[in-house]
């Protein structure tokens, strides 16, 4: 029988397929918002990032459309050949500004800034200590820079700790990393516990802000701001994609750190610069978050508004969570699939997660300022079904 090197890829998704982790894409027509159009049905969308409701915003839109008049679609080359352009310095400016460090470097996506910036900071002779439900694009970095990686238990810094005092002195630098805001749970770092290990132990921290950004703190400057924390020594990463509506992602720190990673950063010097037009509606974005705090108190509005009536729906088993992403958990991924089938089928976009993104199934909520109450309400009343049982 002649050998065929590829024949494994379909048994591998026959496999996928048997756990129920099978995963597909769906279609959305016309622009994102607090309802959106799911395969030709409209739904309740619980299942988007743009937290501001900014992706669809007109602001954004006249941006970026000026940025394509005036510079092109392209950048045409990575930022230190020919992709650099004046929108580019001021969305870093604008975002050092907002967080209150010395500067900033944007990157074409969040990813690809955890990924440089961990790469750049440290290597094999390095430790790193990651919180077990850090974001994929902390835990790739962490393998992809070669340096030993620790995974210490969700938020506890009592056992991160115990691992630094155990095997810090082996190793020349140590990077701590986490996310702010736990993406798939919707629970916060404790950064302030985090900040003192990482002075007490002669280590850098790494705080990924990609679901704070623009929603957490007075000035929507993110968790550093909300926990206290600005102009602490932290490294802050962070993304363009989600509250602001664009696509591309962030450092931000001191500025002898981003002039390091504009020199060491692989996945920042061997890409293509930010387009001009996702550049300029991240810039409209980070002036509108500034102007209209209102959208900010609209969110945690609508958040406590749906904490509240779920108190009332004692059979859902919710994670802990202190931001607009609420989870409740389900014992399988075949009861995820339902649940989400179920939500779906009444009109509510609220997808299942399921291994290998999470450990355990669930399905994930987040809020968005947008929301009306009766969309709130709307899920709520499906959930109270579900919680009875009669699906
Ligand atoms: N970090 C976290 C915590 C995220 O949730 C995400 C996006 N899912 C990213 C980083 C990656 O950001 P981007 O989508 O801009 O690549």
């Amino acid at each position: 029988m002649p050998h065929d090197p590829y024949a494994w890829i379909e048994k591998s998704l026959t496999t996928i397929h048997r756990a129920d982790w099978y995963r597909s894409v769906q279609t959305i027509d016309g622009r994102p918002g607090a309802t959106v159009v799911l395969a030709g049905q409209e739904v309740i969308n619980f299942a988007s990032n743009d937290y501001l409701g900014l992706a669809g915003d007109e602001r954004l839109i006249a941006a970026a459309i000026a940025a394509i008049e005036e510079f092109g679609t392209g950048s045409t080359g990575s930022r230190l050949l020919s992709g650099h352009r004046k929108l580019h310095r001021e969305l870093e400016k604008a975002i050092a500004s907002t967080k209150q460090t010395e500067d900033a470097l944007v990157f074409s996506s969040g990813y690809l800034a955890n990924l440089g910036a961990i790469t750049a900071l440290v290597g094999k002779r390095d430790l790193i200590l990651s919180d077990q439900y850090n974001h994929s694009s902390l835990k790739n970095g962490a393998i992809l820079c070669g340096a030993a990686v620790v995974e210490y238990p969700h938020c506890d810094v009592v056992a991160l700790k115990t691992q630094l005092s155990q095997q810090r002195q082996n190793y020349r630098r140590c990077l701590i990393l986490t996310d702010s805001v736990f993406s798939m749970d919707g629970d916060l770092c404790p950064m302030p516990a985090l900040l003192d290990l990482a002075d007490e132990f002669n280590c850098m921290l790494l705080v990924d802000e990609a679901h704070a950004t623009g929603i957490l703190g007075k000035t929507g400057a993110g968790c550093v701001e909300y926990f206290g924390c600005t102009g602490k020594p932290l490294i802050q990463i962070g993304t363009l994609s989600k509250a602001l509506g664009s696509l591309g992602g962030y450092v931000a720190g001191s500025s002898v750190l981003i002039d390091f990673l504009r020199n060491r950063a692989p996945s920042w010097i061997y890409t293509t610069g930010l387009s001009p037009a996702d550049t300029a509606a991240a810039l409209a974005a980070i002036e509108i978050v500034q102007q209209e705090p209102q959208r900010r108190a609209q969110l945690w509005e609508n958040v406590r508004y749906l904490k509240a009536l779920l108190e009332h729906l004692p059979n859902l088993k919710l994670l802990p969570s202190e931001s607009p992403i609420l989870c409740f958990q389900l014992p399988n991924a075949t009861d995820a699939l339902k649940a989400g089938k179920y939500l779906r089928d009444a009109g509510i976009f609220a997808p299942a997660i399921r291994p290998p993104t999470v450990p355990t199934s669930r399905i994930r909520i987040s809020v968005m300022a947008t929301h009306q109450a009766a969309h709130i309400e709307k899920l709520v009343a499906v959930l109270k079904e579900m919680g009875s049982g009669e699906w």
